[in-house]
């Protein structure tokens, strides 16, 4: 089939570099910290209610998050590892190139393809100039052409998956345990770059604390507080202030 067929060409302008947030593996995370750079964690919950009529993206989405107990309900908590380049990528050069070009995180090799399955590829929503999608080969029709792109978001795929206890568990150990309901906000967490890799030391070293944590959901949204509050979500408090509550 070649139905949608997307051309795409990088003109290297690094322009996805800057004023983001790059979704980083466990390992790539481990390699981002030892560099010496922030990691931001963002944590998010949801249940099978949150896609009641597409279970195939709540099956999706259940497999790169992990259960855990929020007040009497079972939830599921997906925490983000991502390097923050809110301002700029810290490995972006005064030239526009990537300093680490070798060993780039895969999100890097994959942009400006979509990850999520469930989530179509559009180039108006994408930091390229719009003529970078009319040359080159083509990488997308109905679905990723280019096999080593495919191997790619294969590879991400499967690490999000690999991860997600591994990433809990760290996010346990450092208290981190407020997620904010999927599809309406993001908690941010900014921790300090030497406490994230020490916690990820004491996991690796099975030295961490994995005592369940009092999982929260923060909502802000009165009709959404009510609906979790129904089900037996303990809701976190509003204006609690050691992460940003990011609302989407
Ligand atoms: S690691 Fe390289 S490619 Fe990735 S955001 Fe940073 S500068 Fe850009
Ligand atoms: S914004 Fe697009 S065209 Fe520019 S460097 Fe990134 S992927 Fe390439």
């Amino acid at each position: 089939m070649n139905n949608n067929a997307i051309r795409f060409a990088c003109n290297g302008c690094g322009v996805c570099c800057k004023g983001r947030l790059i979704p980083l593996t466990l390992s790539e995370t481990r390699q981002w910290l030892l560099r010496g750079h922030d990691v931001a964690v963002l944590l998010e919950a949801f249940d099978e209610s949150t896609w009641a009529a597409q279970p195939g993206e709540y099956a999706h989405s259940a497999k790169r998050a992990v259960e855990v107990v929020s007040g009497r309900a079972p939830v599921r908590v997906v925490a983000v590892m991502a390097a923050n380049a809110l301002g700029q990528c810290p490995n972006l050069g005064a030239d526009d190139r990537c300093g680490i070009y070798d060993q780039r995180p895969l999100v890097c090799r994959i942009y400006p393809m979509e990850i999520n399955p469930f989530i179509a590829l559009r180039p108006e929503n994408k930091a390229c100039a719009p003529q970078v999608w009319e040359t080159g080969e083509v990488l997308f029709t109905d679905r990723i052409v280019d096999p080593l792109l495919h191997d790619q978001v294969e590879r991400s795929r499967q690490a999000d998956r690999d991860d997600a206890e591994a990433k809990i568990a760290v996010c346990e150990d450092l208290g981190l345990n407020v997620a904010a309901w999927k599809g309406n906000a993001l908690a941010v967490y900014l921790p300090a770059h030497a406490t994230l890799l020490a916690a990820i030391n004491r996991y690796d070293a099975g030295q961490h604390s994995p005592t369940a944590a009092a999982w929260k959901v923060r909502a802000d949204d009165d009709t959404l507080r009510a609906q979790l509050d129904a089900l037996g979500v303990a809701l976190a408090e509003q204006n609690q202030a050691d992460y940003i509550f990011h609302r989407v």
